[in-house]
């Protein structure tokens, strides 16, 4: 389909840009289902997000996904956002509706329906979970908002800590549901016993990606047992030494370059209502 007058614009704003899959996987899916849409990526930086965020609203621009540094940036931009959304704090799909900007964030979303693609249902499940960044935040509020029963979250004492205490309170406020425990990530063998008594532990770390590759926070590997499911966020290499340990071990695993897909599903269904052909993308794109 050739670009025309007609033609409604979506954009991907952050910094860097330049390496993001993100262009190629929505124009793809755009002719694919005859879409008169064009993606585009726009290097913004986190103080010029206000700006930018204004600037595709005179623009009327369809939506627009936030990568980082300006996914916080850009929630505080928004005229609304999604539960999950405001839980989070961050935004990273924005939907222009009747000229309102809504903000979500389909990050957490994307790793449970990675985990559903692989045959894992998290609610009713107990999960421990090592981070307190972005991606670890958004697991965590968007699996205590579908259903998880009781969550252990392991956090390193570094500055990513106070975000930690605020979101086990959110969740603990705001999703009674879910029971919630806050640990230091230092305690090794507090993580074992927690990771011994949950159906699936994530690293939400960047331990695994570069230069922390061939690393893992699971040094004992007696604790991986059949009947674990074991998550991992990093994508880059597709399999950490975490989840190669854990299958050896004959867990099941989830690997990150999923959630990276569905977060993009989710987004695409918020944009268009329609379903992302899945097979084609991931099969393009994510192999
Ligand atoms: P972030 O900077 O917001 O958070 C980093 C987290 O890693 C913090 O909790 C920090 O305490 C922890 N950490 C860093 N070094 C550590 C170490 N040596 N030991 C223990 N903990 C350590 O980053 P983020 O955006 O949350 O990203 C984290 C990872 O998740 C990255 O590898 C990123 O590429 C990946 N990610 C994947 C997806 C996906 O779709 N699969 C989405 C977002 C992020």
């Amino acid at each position: 389909m050739e670009i025309s007058g007609h033609t409604q614009m979506l954009c991907l704003i952050g910094s860097p840009v330049g390496h993001s899959g993100s262009p190629a996987m929505y124009n793809y899916s755009f002719r694919k289902l005859g879409l008169d849409y064009a993606y585009l990526a726009f290097d913004i930086k986190e103080e010029e997000a206000p700006e930018a965020v204004r600037s595709l609203k005179l623009l009327n621009v369809k939506g627009f996904n936030v990568t980082m540094p300006c996914k916080t940036a850009v929630c505080h931009c928004c005229d609304e956002l999604s539960q999950a959304a405001g839980l989070i704090g961050a935004v990273n799909t924005v939907v222009n509706v009747n000229g309102r900007w809504i903000g979500h964030n389909t990050d957490g979303l994307g790793w449970v329906q990675s985990c559903r693609d692989s045959g894992v249902e998290v609610r009713g499940k107990k999960m421990a979970i090592a981070g307190s960044g972005g991606a670890a935040t958004a697991i965590a509020v968007t699996s205590a908002l579908e259903g998880i029963r009781e969550l252990s979250v392991f956090a390193r004492k570094d500055s990513f800590y106070d975000n930690a205490e605020a979101t086990v309170e959110k969740i603990h406020n705001h999703i009674p549901g879910c029971t919630v425990h806050l640990y230091d990530l230092d305690e090794e063998g507090r993580l074992y016993e927690e990771i011994g008594k949950s159906d699936i532990f994530t690293n939400a770390t960047r331990v695994g990606m570069k230069p922390m590759d061939g690393q893992s926070l699971i040094r004992d590997t007696k604790v991986f047992r059949k009947g674990l499911v074991v998550s991992d966020v990093v994508y880059n290499p597709r399999t950490t030494k975490l989840l190669a340990d854990a299958q050896a071990a004959g867990c099941k695993t989830v690997p990150g370059v999923g959630m990276l897909l569905w977060q993009g599903v989710e987004a695409f269904r918020l944009y268009t209502g329609l379903d992302m052909p899945v097979e084609e993308v991931r099969e393009r794109y994510f192999a």
